[in-house]
């Protein structure tokens, strides 16, 4: 059993107003989060977590999520698609600040996704742990291989 860790980032897109979540795995290194994927389905709204298989990390980064993606689709009998990530917005740049000073504006790069109903922007709108995802009436799908802390 893989022990994994993350959070479920809510989006929200800028032209169609759709709602959906996504993860984001994170670990001290990127071993730790080597092969892992997520793929999010629009109806009903939900996110699955899982590992690729030998064959989808090897048919390379996109074409491997991609038919991860299919295969979670298969699964559980919804259509289920790898969300991309175009671009990132940068947190204040801190130029002629000193570093107190950019200690108390600084944020981190936000992703800004696709969004998987009409192609527009979708940014981010909230960050929650996956208990407190589940507790708010979240759909987290986990392969049965992986355990999530
Ligand atoms: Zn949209």
């Amino acid at each position: 059993m893989r022990r994994v860790e993350g959070q479920v980032l809510t989006i929200r897109c800028t032209s169609c107003s759709s709602i959906f979540p996504t993860f984001v795995f994170s670990g001290d290194t990127d071993m730790a989060t080597a092969g892992l994927e997520t793929a999010t389905s629009l109806e009903p709204t939900s996110v699955a977590l899982g590992e690729l298989t030998a064959d989808e990390f090897r048919a390379g980064y996109e074409s491997g999520r991609t038919l991860f993606a299919e295969r979670i689709s298969r699964q559980y009998g919804a259509d289920f698609v790898a969300l991309s990530v175009p671009r990132w917005v940068q947190g204040p740049s801190g130029e002629g600040l000193s570093l107190e000073e950019f200690r108390k504006i600084f944020k981190p790069a936000s992703p800004v996704y696709d969004c998987p109903r009409c192609g527009g922007e979708a940014p981010v709108i909230s960050q929650q742990s996956p208990a407190e995802f589940l507790e708010t009436g979240g759909q987290l799908l986990v392969a049965s291989s992986i355990a999530l802390d």
